[in-house]
């Protein structure tokens, strides 16, 4: 297994980011990862009211893939996500869901203890860690950290999580994967636009499936598959993942697009991802197809 040091950061997905490694298809690699502010966050007196400067939720990396050409997918399968021991969330006035109830900034600190989230003395609830941002370099100008894309990026999927195969295109040699944005929990949705950010180690295997010619992510576990969709409203964030789920069991079971469509309908779950309207976010959403 090899380490990649969170002081190897990139704040966007670019083909012009020099590799900070190079691997062997089927390589583990643990990632260390920094929380979405940089670690410049630490203690409650730090507010959401200045951007860092170089941008939200740099990504440890980019890894360079031996073999891995355009029309490839990258596979990242998640072995373990350890979790720093304290993160923090918070809220902004106007921005999110809720925004407009929302006076003043406010951060919150939140220790972990012993797989434990400390919400407050009598609310404690078990964490559950997933990747926010994970993806390849696309082909053409790179894409900030803060944005989901077909390259993958800012997805913010609870699914991307232990036991995920994140299936992830290839649009130039040698892919260029990174990973951040580790999150200790997040509600589907991430209503105020953060979740508890945290600093972390994830740990995965890194495959190449030649010539698998996705061309955007998608999430593989032993017993469902779950397609990706982003847009600038949740809508068009549901309709890409339909799209692509549709695409997905046409390509991989050979049903027609009015069966593909119908099977979705009846059984294929719609999930909100990413939904924290009016705010700097794209939304995102999945659809969830149990396996034949
Ligand atoms: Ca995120
Ligand atoms: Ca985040």
């Amino acid at each position: 297994m090899i380490r990649i040091s969170r002081d190897q950061i990139v704040y966007s997905f670019d083909r012009r980011n020099p590799p900070v490694a190079t691997i062997d298809a089927g390589t583990e690699v643990c990632f260390e990862t920094w929380d979405a502010r940089s670690g410049t966050v630490q203690s409650e007196r730090e507010l959401f009211n200045r951007p860092h400067p170089k941008g939200p939720n740099p990504a440890t990396g980019p890894v360079a893939v031996r073999r891995a050409e355009p029309s490839d997918a990258l596979v990242v399968e998640i072995l373990d996500i350890a979790l720093g021991s304290r993160g923090f969330t918070g809220v902004r006035p106007r921005l999110g869901v809720l925004g407009p109830l929302i006076a003043d900034y406010r951060t919150k600190m939140l220790d972990i203890v012993n797989g434990m989230v400390v919400f407050s003395d009598r609310i404690r609830f078990p964490v559950r860690p997933m990747v926010g941002v994970i993806g390849t370099a696309p082909a053409g100008e790179g894409v900030g950290n803060i944005s989901p894309g077909p390259h993958g990026g800012n997805m913010d999927h609870n699914d991307v999580r232990v036991g995920a195969r994140v299936h992830l295109p290839v649009f130039v040699p040698e892919g260029l994967l990174a990973i951040g944005d580790v999150h200790a929990s997040m509600g589907d949705g991430e209503i105020s636009i953060t979740a508890l950010e945290i600093c972390g180690e994830v740990t995965a295997r890194v495959e190449l499936a030649k010539g698998e010619g996705i061309a955007r992510p998608w999430i593989e576990f032993p017993d469902c598959w779950i397609s990706t969709g982003e847009g600038p409203v949740i809508g068009d964030a549901i309709r890409v993942a339909c799209e692509e789920m549709i695409a997905l069991l046409q390509r991989r079971l050979g049903l027609s697009v009015e069966d593909a469509y119908m099977l979705t309908s009846i059984r294929g779950d719609v999930r909100v991802s990413q939904c924290c309207e009016p705010s700097m976010l794209a939304a995102t959403a999945r659809v969830v197809m149990p396996r034949f």
